[in-house]
């Protein structure tokens, strides 16, 4: 069992300001500033002027074991993630194994409790070794001890509608949800990124908004027909955002999300030729940025997720055509979000709440207690699971990718000033951050 700790003086996602009291695992009382029954012996985090939202929920995070350890494993993977302020993550499956059978995601969800960083919650594949031919097993994953309930195919597109409609009737049953990776596969053969002006300017293959849209529009359309949930991974484009919004106006039972890089980068970057600038979907242009910010604001776009993706250095050294494609994210999302969003004013702290922690845990349904897993996203209010994230909106710091704790080194706001700085997470009570370090297991009270 945790110690009892007191965060005095936080400003609360609403701006008010308060104590919060965690104990046994739990947000036990939130107060007035300066107004907490402070039990004896209670530890104490001084959180004046710090923001303290609910521990941050990642429907995205590519961790890469099994298979691909020489990118991250799960250990620093979600080292990385406690430093970035998430209290869960949700594990992509193209792992190798794919996630695709009950005994990859106990597996995923196994090495997640043992590392104790963060919950991890296993995404299920939604075809065997994603290769889109026939439906993976996805009730032996439901049911499994990881309880499944995200079923993707990232990286890929589940393109044969057929399929995409077997498996939406499928997670049906116990209340799952697809997320899809909206790229077209013919639209965008031998792409290499966004098909545009500045495409045209370099000479390089183009992947046209097209291509992310046509999938999209198609999905949302299936999901109505089937009664499903469908969620659209990383949105890039205008376009995208306006069918997500006509469905929703419409009532289709869609959900959206967004990357923080597509909420800042433009693929102008990509006339350097850095591949650390290549990622899957591209940067878009100016408009597109402008546009996925604006659906932010408004709910259209529910959720920013980091699609975090390590790569070992030789991956990304090299020439653009042969660069894997991908990003890490997970320790300067926050940062970047402050910025693109919060300091602009178009999102307060509470919308950064709603679309970092309670919208992701609502959609991967980890804030259903019926799974018997532990619950995210349920705020910060008395008799909720103690996640709690403590955020220094006044701090500014320069990405230094040595000094992160993901393997990864492809992050592209290396060298750039952030605002905001994560400085204490707390996961059931216990830090996992405390003052800006990483907490080992063994250390926390
Ligand atoms: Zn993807």
């Amino acid at each position: 069992m945790s110690a009892t700790w007191v965060i005095t003086g936080a400003t609360l996602p609403d701006g008010r300001r308060a104590d919060l009291v965690l104990t046994g695992g739990r947000v036990r009382e939130v107060a007035g500033a300066g107004r907490a029954d402070v039990p004896p012996g209670a530890r104490t985090v001084d959180a004046d002027g710090l923001v303290a939202l609910p521990g941050l929920v990642d429907l995205h995070t590519h961790l890469r074991e099994p298979g691909r350890e020489d990118a991250e494993t799960v250990e620093t993977g979600t080292r990385a993630a406690a430093a970035g302020g998430w209290t869960a993550v949700h594990a992509m499956a193209n792992t190798d194994p794919v996630a695709d059978t009950a005994g990859v995601v106990e597996q995923v969800h196994r090495l997640g409790v043992t590392a104790g960083w963060c919950d991890v919650r296993p995404v299920g594949a939604v075809t065997v070794g994603l290769r889109g031919e026939r439906l993976a097993e996805l009730g032996a994953m439901a049911t499994s001890a990881a309880r499944v309930r995200v079923f993707s195919d990232d990286g890929h597109c589940v393109a044969d509608p057929l399929l995409m409609r077997r498996a939406l009737e499928y997670v049906r049953a116990f209340d799952g949800v697809v997320a899809q990776h909206a790229q077209d596969p013919r639209l965008t053969e031998g792409a290499q990124m966004n098909e545009g002006e500045v495409s045209a300017v370099l000479g390089l293959a183009g992947w046209p908004s097209v291509a992310e849209e046509a999938v999209i529009a198609r999905d949302v359309l299936l999901a109505a027909h089937v009664g499903s949930r469908v969620h659209v991974c990383h949105v890039s484009t205008a376009g995208s955002v306006e069918i997500v919004r006509l469905a929703k106006a419409r009532g289709l039972p869609v959900t959206a999300e967004v990357t923080p890089h597509h909420l800042v980068l433009t693929d102008d970057l990509v006339r350097s030729y850095d591949p650390v600038y290549k990622v899957n979907p591209p940067l878009r242009t100016p408009a597109d940025v402008e546009a996925l910010r604006a659906a932010v604001a408004d709910g259209t776009i529910d959720v920013i997720a980091t699609d975090h993706a390590p790569h070992p250095t030789e991956a990304k050294d090299c020439e653009w055509a042969a660069a894997a494609m991908g990003m890490t994210g997970l320790e300067t999302a926050l940062g970047v979000v402050q910025e693109a969003l919060v300091d602009t004013g178009l999102l307060d702290w509470a919308g950064v709440a709603e679309r970092m922690s309670a919208a992701p845990a609502r959609i991967g349904r980890l804030d259903d207690p019926a799974l018997g897993l532990h619950a995210h996203g349920r705020g910060l209010v008395e008799g909720a699971p103690a996640h709690v994230t403590l955020h220094d909106p006044t701090a500014r710091w320069t990405v230094d990718p040595a000094a992160q704790h993901t393997q990864g080194r492809n992050t592209p706001f290396r060298g750039r000033e952030l605002p905001g700085r994560v400085v204490a997470t707390f996961l059931r009570g216990a830090p996992t951050l405390l003052d800006g370090a990483l907490v080992d297991p063994g250390e926390r009270a």
